[in-house]
């Protein structure tokens, strides 16, 4: 039964035409799968419709070829042929009970067009400098003339036309991330001197007529949302109110039945747990309620139910607006509504959702690894299938490929028995999440340590260090290896390949650190050829308990995957504002306790009394290839052993969750394989 306190959540909203059941809304959000990905994007649509969100929404459609976003995945609504790949969507979303929206979009200059290799168009040809997208093409846009703008206003009609015919209920006209509307709306931007540049009803004047478009092609049958990125154009002063963006909504008001308030700067929106906290942009959109009588929703990687009822009880928000936390759990609301708030796994705001999108591959989430794999692997986020025997499994590891291996295997009705050698449960998981602004990574614990402590069939044994003998006499069928990995002392090469370890009592990597080593007061050199958040998290660690910290790295930035996680420039100042000194491109190849020796292209030596290496790991499977030696388990009548997350490929925790779940669901499935991934096909 739903706490009384969250009631509120519950009601329902008329939004133009259409009621949604309550006020939790998928915002538009990119999945990284395409156009040619339809069965896979609806089962990860359905599956928050199935959750109990009253809106689902597609992620950017392109409405023509115009605008395409290669390498980048993105569905599209180019001709009717297209309009089944959302019809899939639709059906699946209705079959829940909720609305289906589709937000339809032209990038004008901010898209790639390398698939088409059609010119990009913008409103006066004045792009934005975009240095760090790598997929971006070089060469600049077009500015559209009058026939460009009447095109345009016949390819909105003609994919609102699809639109309808698919089956949506809400239809988004996209004024937001320096996508075509915006790009009108922007002084920066916009440069024409006829009626669509100037004043801003002039710059305005695109948006309006596409909203009207919308209405009047859908023949007023569905609700015509209208997303506003106001983070730029609330620093624009105006003459008529307290700024430019307040005066787009005073100036449009009524226009759309519903306004979804965003930033246009994504890695502003995007920040990381490390740099943001839940709600952190509530000042962007606390004031268009005010201006506005049309239901607002906007985002804030909300996961808690009481600051969720605090924004609609504050009149800040008619909806709470999601994209990550509802990938992370797309079952929030049914918790919410069911009185299970408490079995909410929540995000941990680490981007790698975020990071895999700009790799223009399908997005995975940490916290959920069956999210995109609803239709090719058949998981369920909340289900597995039921056991098909009585045997046992001991799993040895309680990091998060051994916890989600158990939670799977505990919900499927084996009976499961968890050790882990530490005296609590979460590896690496619990011990990062002690480093500075890591500390949502416990969450990945709490969640599953929280529904194993319920189940009957799971034993935890924690502070149960284990031998392969004890463990060949535990008399259990089935044993699953999930010892994790352990940092190496290895350097790297100009080639790239490791060296021998660095034999050095000064020498130490991330697990020393995390397990409370104490470093000489001295100079820290910290070489990262991880490159990903540890490096720069020790860095900041370290230098906040007094120490003086250099980085040096082999990559052109320090942390330089974290471009992808949108945090690169975060961390990056941050530990400039530490002290820390960053040294790219350079490599350590020595180290004798006074100063580190940096060779190959420009030789010099750096003062340093301890050097801590971030750079590979090595699996620790030592126990799981005794046990499996020879076979000779299968006399004891072990009947399998395998091994899963670190210890079996070393990865990031996304990976070991997503080893944890793969290795649990197909347990005792003879027609599952670890290689048998259901594939979309173009037929002919
Ligand atoms: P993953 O990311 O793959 O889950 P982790 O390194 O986070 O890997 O977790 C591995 C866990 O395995 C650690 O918590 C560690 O204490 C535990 N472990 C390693 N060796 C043993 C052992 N011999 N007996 C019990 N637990 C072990
Ligand atoms: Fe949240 Fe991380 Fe999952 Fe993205 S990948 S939804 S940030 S937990």
């Amino acid at each position: 039964m739903i706490n009384p306190r969250f009631g509120i959540l519950m009601e329902s909203v008329r939004v133009g035409p259409k009621t949604a059941r309550n006020r939790f809304f998928q915002t538009p959000h990119s999945s990284g799968t395409g156009f040619w990905m339809p069965h896979i994007r609806a089962g990860l649509r359905e599956v928050r419709a199935e959750g109990g969100w009253a809106v689902v929404n597609t992620g950017y459609c392109s409405i023509h070829p115009s605008c395409d976003d290669h390498p980048l995945d993105y569905p599209r609504l180019w001709d009717d042929e297209d309009i089944k790949t959302h019809e899939l969507m639709v059906d699946a979303v209705h079959r829940h009970g909720a609305l289906a929206g589709v937000e339809l979009f032209h990038g004008a200059s901010n898209v790639s067009n390398g698939f088409t290799r059609l010119p990009k168009i913008s409103p006066s040809g004045a792009d934005r400098y975009a240095p760090a997208h790598a997929w971006m093409q070089p060469g600049q846009s077009r500015p559209m003339d009058r026939e460009d703008i009447r095109n345009l206003h016949a390819w909105h009609k003609a994919a609102v036309e699809r639109a309808v015919k698919a089956g949506f209920d809400l239809i988004y006209v996209y004024g937001g991330m320096d996508y075509l509307p915006y790009q009108f709306l922007s002084p920066k931007l916009n440069r024409r001197s006829d009626e669509y540049g100037g004043s801003i009803e002039n710059r305005l004047r695109l948006t309006r007529e596409l909203i009207e478009i919308t209405r009047e092609a859908s023949k007023g049958t569905v609700a015509v949302a209208f997303r506003f990125s106001v983070d730029e154009l609330m620093n624009v002063p105006s003459d008529h109110a307290p700024s430019e963006a307040h005066e787009v909504v005073q100036i449009m008001g009524d226009d759309p039945d519903l306004w979804d308030i965003k930033l246009s700067d994504w890695p502003q929106e995007t920040m990381t747990a490390r740099f943001s906290d839940e709600g952190s942009h509530e000042e962007l959109y606390a004031w268009v309620k005010q201006v506005t009588d049309k239901p607002v929703v906007s985002m804030g990687r909300f996961t808690s139910p009481d600051k969720m009822v605090g924004q609609i009880k504050k009149g800040l928000l008619d909806f709470i607006g999601a994209a990550r936390p509802s990938i992370a759990d797309p079952f929030i609301p049914r918790k919410i509504e069911e009185g299970r708030e408490d079995e909410i796994r929540e995000c941990i705001g680490c981007n790698i959702c975020v990071a895999t999108y700009s790799q223009g591959v399908n997005v995975r989430c940490t916290q959920n690894p069956t999210f995109g794999e609803e239709w090719r692997r058949g998981w369920h986020p909340e289900r597995s299938r039921p056991k098909k025997s009585d045997q046992r499994v001991a799993i040895i590891g309680g990091g998060p490929a051994g916890l989600e291996c158990a939670l799977v295997l505990g919900r499927r009705g084996y009976n499961v028995a968890l050790c882990d050698a530490a005296s609590t449960f979460g590896g690496r998981a619990s011990r990062e999440a002690k480093l500075p602004g890591l500390s949502t990574f416990q969450r990945v614990v709490d969640y599953r340590l929280g529904r194993l402590q319920t189940m009957p069939n799971v034993e935890l044994y924690p502070g149960s260090p284990m031998t392969a003998s004890e463990i060949l006499d535990l008399g259990i069928e089935n044993l699953i290896f999930a010892t994790g990995a352990k940092w190496k002392r290895v350097l790297v090469g100009r080639d790239m390949t490791e060296t021998d370890p660095l034999d050095h009592p000064n020498v130490y990597t991330p697990d020393d650190i995390m397990s409370g080593a104490v470093l000489p007061d001295g100079p820290v050199v910290i070489f990262d050829f991880d490159d990903f958040y540890l490096g720069g998290a020790l860095a900041e660690f370290l230098a906040l308990n007094g120490g003086k910290v250099s980085l040096v790295t082999p990559a052109s930035a320090v942390s330089t995957w974290t471009q992808l996680t949108n945090d690169h420039h975060l961390i990056k100042r941050r530990l400039e504002s530490l002290d820390v000194a960053i040294r790219t491109g350079a490599f350590v190849v020595g180290f004798d306790g006074q100063s580190v020796e940096l060779g190959f292209d420009v030789p010099s030596n750096l003062e340093a009394e301890s050097l801590v290496i971030v750079g590979r790991r090595q699996q620790n499977n030592n126990l799981f290839h005794e046990v499996r030696a020879d076979g000779g388990f299968r006399e004891k009548g072990i009947s399998s052993v395998g091994s899963i997350g670190d210890c079996r490929a070393p990865g990031i925790i996304a990976h070991a969750i997503y080893s944890g779940r793969e290795y649990a669901e197909r347990f005792e499935e003879p027609d599952a394989e670890e290689f048998n991934i259901k594939q979309e096909r173009i037929l002919i």
